[in-house]
């Protein structure tokens, strides 16, 4: 059970759901385009006009089955696709001057109206008596284990945290989706016959043999790793965090006190440094300020997360990297030094006062969990390679994909790989009966 008082629920909710009205005159707007540019723009090419139309039509359930079809992450989706660069970015009305549909919000108010209800859209194929391990309890197993049940297999997903749903629980920005909604849309998507193991470390706990032995194929959605270090003096302080770490720590806990810190310094060009600085500041932190080490120009981060993060008061420090993280027993500052455009250090360095520090210059690579494999597995510095039409991989018995595969993108790319391997496990199961 996640706590109620959770640090992440004083965060509001910045896109909230439209009501009906709004919802049937926002879908009026729509064009239903042919050949829809939005539709091109999603990963999982949702039939957009056709679920407007639906909404449009006061008929949000055949929307919702629209959606699921073609996403079956379409829920959290609705709420956590970067929709500005994706399908409302390629919206007609964007070339004539005029608001973009709102796109990712007529999407939420489908999906609500089926997840809140409890509506069952999907239900099991006839069992083929073939089971397959899913490793990982993310988007990409997810989508994969429910496209499997969907085809009549059994499936099993090894989570070993305490949550599933992988970083749509405990990482993806609270005031997109807390960590409930998340949830709720696993309990969702798992009533058609999904089966947990939670708590369950594959490689630790359960040796890959075993899940050979038990299963007709494996489906890798394991993500990436932990935060990665900056190997600075001070890192260990209390109040220095790797960024996933807080933003965890935020969502689905209450041991982060905002209203006690008066500085806080991010470091790091990503999306990830982005959302950590926009939480501290949209919890109340009085002083945000991300630090990169190049300029706007060369932030990986989306432009219209960086306006936001601004709007709402972070400041930048461009071109500078910290030194050393100090303080006496607990943090009180990060000395940083200014590095020219080929990153070496130029100037004296200074000191910024701060009692956090989140340090966000990516996560790690799952190399030494993908070394234990039986056979081995290829993969590029921990990015496990697959088959661009069935996501498998170079061992015949697993297949891969979401950011383990792809090195780290979106929810909805995690989703639409998750489901190409369940058809790939499919077709190879019908075509040779599994026999590797
Ligand atoms: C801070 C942050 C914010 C983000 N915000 C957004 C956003 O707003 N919108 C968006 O679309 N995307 C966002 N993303 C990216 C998105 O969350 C990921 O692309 C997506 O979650 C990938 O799904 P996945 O299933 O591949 O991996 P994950 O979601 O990481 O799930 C993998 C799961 O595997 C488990 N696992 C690992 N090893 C094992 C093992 N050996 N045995 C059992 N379980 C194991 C992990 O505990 C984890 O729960 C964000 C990412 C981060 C880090
Ligand atoms: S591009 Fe815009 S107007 Fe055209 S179908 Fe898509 S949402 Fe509707």
């Amino acid at each position: 059970m996640l706590a109620t008082d959770r640090v992440e629920t004083r965060l509001p909710d910045l896109k909230p759901a439209l009501t009906e009205a709004q919802a049937r005159a926002e879908a009026a707007r729509c064009l239903f385009c042919h050949d829809a540019p939005c539709v091109a723009a999603c990963p999982t090419a949702i039939d957009i006009p056709m679920f407007i139309r639906q909404i449009h039509s006061g008929n949000p359930v055949g929307a919702a089955r629209t959606i699921f079809e073609a996403n079956p992450l379409g829920h959290s989706c609705a709420r956590v696709c970067p929709v500005e660069v994706l399908c409302v970015g390629e919206c007609v009305y964007n070339a004539k001057g005029e608001p973009p549909i709102m796109i990712g919000r007529l999407q939420r108010h489908a999906t609500d109206h089926v997840v809140h209800a409890g509506i069952q859209l999907f239900e099991a194929g006839p069992s083929t008596g073939r089971a397959i391990a899913c490793v990982g309890g993310g988007p990409a197993s997810l989508a994969c284990a429910h496209e499997l049940v969907r085809l009549g297999h059994r499936a099993v997903i090894y989570e070993k945290g305490t949550w599933p749903g992988g970083l749509n629980t405990d990482g993806v920005a609270p005031y997109k989706m807390h960590a409930e909604e998340s949830l709720a849309e696993v309990e969702w998507l798992s009533e058609i016959g999904i089966v947990w193991r939670l708590g369950v470390e594959v490689g630790r706990d359960v040796p890959w043999v075993e899940l050979e032995r038990e299963f007709d194929a494996v489906f890798l959605g394991a993500g990436l790793g932990a935060d990665s270090a900056l190997g600075v003096e001070g890192e260990d302080l209390p109040g220095v965090w790797g960024a996933t770490a807080l933003i965890e720590a935020i969502k689905t806990g209450r041991q982060v006190d905002p209203l006690s810190v008066y500085s806080a310094v991010v470091i790091g060009g990503g999306n990830t440094a982005i959302d950590a600085a926009r939480e501290l500041k949209l919890l109340g932190v009085p002083e945000v300020r991300v630090v990169y080490r190049r300029g706007p120009e060369s932030m990986s981060a989306y432009a219209h997360e960086r306006e936001h993060a601004t709007a709402e008061g972070v400041a930048f420090t461009w071109r500078a990297v910290p030194v050393a993280f100090e303080g006496n027993g607990r943090l009180n500052a990060v000395r940083l030094t200014t590095v020219d455009r080929g990153c070496n250090p130029v100037g004296e360095p200074f000191r910024v006062p701060a009692d956090l520090v989140a340090v966000a210059v990516g996560q790690g690579r799952l190399e030494t969990l993908l070394a234990g494999i039986p056979g081995g597995i290829a993969h590029e510095r921990g990015h496990v390679r697959v088959d661009e039409a069935t996501g498998r991989t170079s061992n015949p018995k697993y297949w891969a994909g979401g950011d383990l595969a792809n090195g780290g993108a979106e929810v909805v790319n995690a989703a639409a790989e998750g489901k190409r391997a369940a058809r790939g496990i499919h077709e190879w199961l019908e075509r040779n009966g599994g026999s590797v």
